[in-house]
């Protein structure tokens, strides 16, 4: 459950609200309620925690429009209807193109350096588990210094850059 203070994304909303019907809303009298509400839950789960594809998202909205019309009570059809709201949100593309912009999504938090902030000390790059971090420590005759940049394919999120850096000049991908 989330407290108000907690960053959530769409889809996590999304799949509690799901959650929250699987475990108090739903009778299971008729059939194709809890088979959706299942399937639903699964491909959101995939989707927060980083193994969503853009498959997931039409089949959800499939899903969704499809238990609007077979739910047999207005609380199934309210749970269809309230996903298919949330599908409309943009989040959930960026969520399968790898990104959770707000950082609800520990394994979708990415980041990035602010060239206009980094003073090229390469602090991040020795504090990065992951190597991730490519460039070159500033060397004032040389003139040919490779700028800092985070590779997002091996960046895993951890935030040690963020922690290492003296310049404030790593912020997460929105
Ligand atoms: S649609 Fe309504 S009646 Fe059917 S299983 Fe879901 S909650 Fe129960
Ligand atoms: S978040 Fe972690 S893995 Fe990604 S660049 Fe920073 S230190 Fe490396
Ligand atoms: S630690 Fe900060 S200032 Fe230093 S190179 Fe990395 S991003 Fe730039």
């Amino acid at each position: 459950m989330s407290t108000a203070t907690e960053v959530i994304c769409a889809p996590q909303q999304a799949l509690e609200a799901l959650r929250a019907f699987a475990a108090d809303g739903m009778c299971g009298r008729c059939i194709p309620c809890p088979i959706a509400t299942r399937q639903s839950i699964a491909m959101l789960e995939r989707i927060t925690s980083g193994e969503g594809e853009a498959v997931d998202l039409d089949r959800l909205t499939r899903v969704s429009t499809e238990l609007i019309d077979a739910a047999r009570c207005p609380k199934g059809e309210e749970a269809a209807k309230k996903l298919g709201e949330a599908l409309a949100s943009p989040e959930f593309a960026r969520h399968v193109e790898g990104i959770c912009g707000s950082g609800a999504c520990a394994a979708l938090t990415r980041y990035r350096v602010i060239p206009e902030r980094c003073t090229m000390c390469g602090a991040c790059q020795e504090a990065c588990p992951r190597d991730a971090i490519e460039g070159d420590p500033f060397i004032a005759w040389r003139g040919d210094n490779k700028p800092y940049v985070i590779r997002l394919e091996k960046c895993d999120g951890c935030a040690k850059c963020v922690a290492a850096c003296p310049a404030d000049a790593i912020e997460r991908v929105t």
